[in-house]
C-alpha cells in the first residue's frame, strides 16, 4: 500500500540547492510526487511504499547539501494521488513570508576547478557561481531569493546557462546569480577620474598596476576594497597617508592555506576557519620572517589574514603575489563603499585605480573578523559569511527591533523568536554611518518581514541610535543598559535563562548613574540585574578624549594610587606630553571639568600600557591595551595585591603601586604586563566567587570588548573554571558592542511577554 506524505522543510533552504537535494533523494528511491520553493520555505510531497518513504527522509536529514540548515520539518500525512514520477515544480507564492536568506558563500571547490580549467567555458571567468557558492545576501533586495529580485535580474540567461538553471540535475540549477563570459557581469578598469582605461584584459592589467605600488580600489562581494602588494613599503605607505590610518592594522589576504602558514603560526582550529565558506579574517599568531612589510601590522603580535573567498579573488591571488592588503575601501569612519559611481568620488583621493564590474552590490557587508577557539569561531566582527544568519531563541520573544549603542554597531530584529542581527555598520560618527544605519534597518525589515512596534536602544541619551529611537515615537521604546545587553548577548547565544553572574569587561557605556561604566559584575537575568560589584572609580580626564590619549587615564590611576604626589611619579616616568600645562591638568582633576568618573577595565589596561611606557597617545581605539596583550610574558602569572572591599568594588591602587615600582626598577615590562593579566583574571574571579556566596548562582557569563583580549580570557576561564563554576563565552555574536544590540532586543522583547495581561 504506497502512502503519501507532505513535507515542509524551513530553514536555510533556499539558494543552497535544496530542492536538486530533494528531487535526487526522492527520484533514487523510485519515489512520486514534487518538490517546490514556497515564501514560507520549500514543501514537498512524497508517495511510495513507507519503506522508501522512510529512507528518503533519513536520507534528507543526514545529507543535507553543505550550506543548507535545517531547523523544522513539518510533515503530514495526505491521500495518495498514484504519483510514481518525482518533478520540481515551480514556486508556489502562498504561505507567509519566513524564508532565510542566505548569507554570501565562498567559492565551491568545484566552482574552482572550472574556474582554472582551460577548457571549461568558463575559465577564468571571474563571476563563476552554483547553488553551493557566490554571493546571496548582498545581491538582493526582496525575498523570496529568486533572479528577479536580485541585482542578477539585469542579465538575462543565455542559452547554455538557462540550460543548467532549468535542469534539476545540475549543479546550478536554480543558482540565481549563475552567470559565464557571455551572458554575465564584466569586469572593467577605471582610471582615477572614473574613466574607462583602455585595456584588453582589465585583470591582467590591474595586477600589472599592482605590482608596481598602485593602490586599486576592487570591488568584491560585499563592497570594496584598497589593494596593495603586502610585500611593499612604499605602497603601504601611501595606503596609510591617504586613508589617515597610520598603524592601525591591515587584513591581508593570501593565495592558499600553505602560504598563510609562512606568515602566521596556524592551528588545525584556525586552520578550518581559513577554510570555511565563511571565510572570515582570521587573527592569527604573526611569525616574525620580514616576508611582507612591517607597516602591515605594527606593534602587533597578530596578523589578520583571509584566504580568497570569491572567483575574482583567487584569479588575482594566483598571479604571484605573496600577500595583498584588502582592507575596506572608506574614508575615516564611513562605510565600506560599495557602487562604482559612490568608489569613483569617496576613494578619489585613495585609489590610484578602480577594478570594478557592473554586478551591483545591493548590501553593505564588511569582511567578518575572528579568532579560532577549540570549540569555533569567535567572532569579533559578524558581517559578510554569517549575517543574517538568525539565532533561535529557545523562548519565546515579542518581536524587537534593536538599534545597537554607538560604536561598532550592528542592529537586531527579533520575530518570533529568530533573532536577525544585520551585518557589521560601524562607528556611527559620520553622516554616512548615519545614513548606513537608516539603510540597514530598511533592510533587515525586509528581510525579517517585519516592522516591530518595540524599539529598543542605548540609556545613552547622546547615542545617535538613542536619537533614531526617539524619532520613531510613534513605536514602543526601551533603553537598555549596556553592559546587561552585553551579558543577555552572550546568553542569548548560549542559550540560558534564569540568573547569572555576569561579567562585563568592556570600553565604555552610559550607567545607571550616568557615568562611564565598564568593570561590571551584574547579578542578571534576560529581563533585569542588579550591579554587584566594579572596578573602582577613578577620574576619565577629558571624557572621550582619554580614549586617543592614554597617558591622561594613566595619570589619573596614579592619582588614586598615590594622592597629591602622583604627579612626582608621572614626571619620574615621563607620561605627561609637553604640551600639557599644570593648569590644565588642574582643571582636569581638580574642577572636573569634563572628566567623567568611570570603572572602565578597557581604560585601565590603556592607562597601564601607558605607565609602562608604551605609548602616550594611540591612533585607534584600544591600540595601547593590544599592545599591553602582545607584550604580556604569559608565563608570568605573579598576580600583584589589589583590593576588594566590601561593596565588592575592586581597588586597583596597590597593583598600580607595584607596577610603577617594579618598572622604575628595571623590571622589564613584558613581566609587568604578564603580572597585570593575571592580576585582573585573579580578581575578577575573586569577585565572582564572592557573588556566588551570596547568590548561590554558579553561572558565569563573559561578555565586553575587553574578552577580545585572549590571555584574559583564557586566563579567567582557567580561575573560573579551577573554582568550579559553570562558564559561558560568546562565539558567534560579537563579544565587542557587535553584539550589543542583539543583548537589547532580548531584554524589550522579553519584558514585553512578560508585561502582557
Ligand atoms: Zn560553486
Ligand atoms: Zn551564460
Ligand atoms: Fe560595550
Amino acid at each position: 500500500m504506497n502512502r503519501r506524505i507532505r513535507y515542509l522543510f524551513t530553514g536555510i533552504v533556499q539558494g543552497v540547492g535544496f530542492r536538486p537535494f530533494i528531487y535526487r533523494c526522492a527520484a533514487e528511491l523510485g519515489l512520486g510526487g514534487f518538490v517546490q520553493n514556497r515564501t514560507d520555505g520549500v514543501g514537498a510531497e512524497v508517495e511510495g511504499s513507507i519503506e522508501a518513504i522512510d529512507a528518503f527522509i533519513q536520507r534528507v536529514k543526514s545529507t543535507l547539501p553543505p550550506m543548507a540548515q535545517l531547523v523544522r520539518v513539518d510533515v503530514q500525512e495526505i491521500d495518495p494521488e498514484g504519483s510514481t514520477d518525482f518533478h520540481i515544480i515551480a514556486s508556489d507564492p502562498a504561505g507567509e513570508r519566513q524564508t532565510r536568506i542566505s548569507p554570501d558563500i565562498a567559492t565551491c571547490a568545484d566552482c574552482l576547478r572550472e574556474l582554472f580549467d582551460p577548457d571549461d567555458r568558463r575559465h577564468a571567468y571571474p563571476f563563476i557561481n552554483c547553488t553551493n557558492c557566490g554571493p546571496r545576501l548582498t545581491i538582493i533586495f526582496d525575498i523570496p531569493y529568486d533572479r528577479v529580485n536580485t541585482s542578477m535580474k539585469e542579465f538575462p540567461l543565455c542559452d547554455a546557462c538557462r540550460k543548467e538553471y532549468e535542469d534539476p540535475l545540475n549543479r546550478r540549477f536554480h543558482a540565481e546569480p549563475n552567470a559565464c563570459p557571455v551572458c554575465g557581469p564584466k569586469l572593467k578598469l577605471l582610471g582615477p577620474d572614473g574613466r574607462e582605461e583602455p585595456c584588453t584584459d582589465p585583470l591582467e592589467h590591474a595586477v600589472s598596476l599592482l605590482k608596481e605600488g598602485n593602490i586599486l580600489a576592487i570591488k568584491g562581494l560585499g563592497g570594496f576594497h584598497l589593494a596593495v602588494d603586502a610585500t611593499q613599503d612604499r605602497a603601504l605607505r601611501r595606503l596609510r597617508d591617504r586613508k589617515f590610518r597610520e598603524e592601525k592594522p591591515l587584513a591581508i589576504m593570501v593565495k592558499d592555506i600553505d602560504s598563510a602558514r609562512r606568515l602566521a603560526e596556524i592551528s588545525n582550529e584556525e586552520e578550518s576557519l581559513l577554510l570555511s565558506p565563511e571565510r572570515p579574517i582570521v587573527l592569527l599568531k604573526k611569525r616574525a620572517n620580514g616576508m611582507i612589510s612591517h607597516l602591515v601590522a605594527p606593534g602587533m603580535a597578530t596578523l589578520g589574514i583571509m584566504l580568497p573567498y570569491t572567483p575574482l579573488h583567487h584569479i588575482l591571488l594566483s598571479k604571484g603575489f605573496s600577500a595583498l592588503v584588502m582592507t575596506s575601501a572608506n574614508q575615516k569612519d564611513e562605510p565600506i563603499c560599495i557602487r562604482n559611481d559612490e568608489a569613483i568620488i569617496r576613494l578619489g583621493g585613495i585609489a590610484d585605480y578602480f577594478l570594478v564590474h557592473d554586478r551591483e552590490i545591493l548590501v553593505r557587508c564588511d569582511d567578518s573578523i575572528a579568532i579560532a577557539r577549540s570549540n569555533g569561531p569567535y567572532l569579533f566582527r559578524r558581517s559578510r559569511g554569517y549575517a543574517p544568519k538568525p539565532l533561535d531563541l529557545e523562548y519565546s520573544c515579542e518581536d524587537v527591533l534593536a538599534l545597537g549603542p554607538q560604536i561598532k554597531g550592528s542592529i537586531c530584529i527579533i520575530r518570533d523568536s529568530q533573532a536577525f542581527l544585520s551585518p557589521h555598520i560601524g562607528d556611527l560618527e559620520t553622516p554616512q554611518a548615519q545614513d548606513f544605519l537608516l539603510e540597514t534597518i530598511s533592510l533587515m525589515e525586509r528581510i525579517s518581514q517585519c516592522s516591530p512596534e518595540i524599539i529598543a536602544c542605548d540609556m545613552h541619551p547622546g547615542y545617535y541610535t538613542s536619537q533614531v529611537a526617539r524619532d520613531m515615537n510613534t513605536r514602543t521604546v526601551v533603553a537598555v543598559q549596556h553592559h546587561h545587553a552585553h551579558i543577555v548577548s552572550c546568553m542569548a547565544e548560549n542559550n540560558l535563562t534564569g540568573k547569572v553572574i555576569g561579567l562585563a569587561m568592556d570600553g565604555t557605556g552610559y550607567g545607571d548613574d550616568a557615568q562611564v561604566w565598564g568593570g561590571e559584575f551584574l547579578l542578571a537575568d534576560e529581563e533585569s540585574y542588579s550591579r554587584m560589584g566594579h572596578i573602582g572609580y577613578f577620574l576619565l580626564p577629558g571624557g572621550e578624549q582619554a580614549i586617543h590619549e592614554p597617558w591622561r587615564t594613566a595619570l589619573s590611576l596614579l592619582r588614586e594610587a598615590y594622592g597629591d604626589a602622583y604627579l612626582e611619579y608621572a614626571n619620574r616616568l615621563g607620561i605627561i606630553p609637553e604640551t600639557a600645562s599644570p593648569e590644565m591638568l588642574d582643571s582636569l582633576f581638580r574642577k572636573r571639568i569634563n572628566s567623567p568618573w568611570t570603572s572602565s577595565l578597557g581604560r585601565v589596561f590603556d592607562g597601564v600600557a601607558s605607565l609602562l611606557g608604551l605609548r602616550g597617545t594611540v591612533s585607534f581605539e584600544g591600540q595601547a591595551a593590544m599592545e599591553l596583550e602582545s607584550i604580556a610574558d604569559v608565563q608570568n602569572r605573579r598576580v600583584l595585591p589589589y583590593r576588594i572591599d566590601q561593596d565588592l568594588v575592586i581597588d586597583l591602587s596597590d597593583m598600580i603601586r607595584s607596577i610603577v615600582e617594579d618598572h622604575v626598577n628595571g623590571i622589564p615590562r613584558e613581566q609587568s604586563a604578564g603580572a597585570f593579566h593575571a592580576t585582573i583574571a585573579d580578581a575578577l574571579g575573586s569577585v565572582a566567587e564572592l557573588i556566588r556566596e551570596t547568590s548561590g548562582v554558579n553561572r558565569v557569563v563573559l561578555s565586553g570588548g575587553c574578552f577580545q583580549n585572549r590571555i584574559l580570557l583564557q586566563t579567567c576561564l582557567d580561575i573560573l573554571n579551577l573554582k568550579g563554576f559553570e562558564t559561558h563565552t560568546h562565539g558567534l555574536v560579537p563579544v565587542n558592542d557587535g553584539g550589543v544590540s542583539l543583548g537589547q532586543a532580548v531584554v524589550a522583547g522579553i519584558r514585553a511577554v512578560r508585561s502582557r495581561p
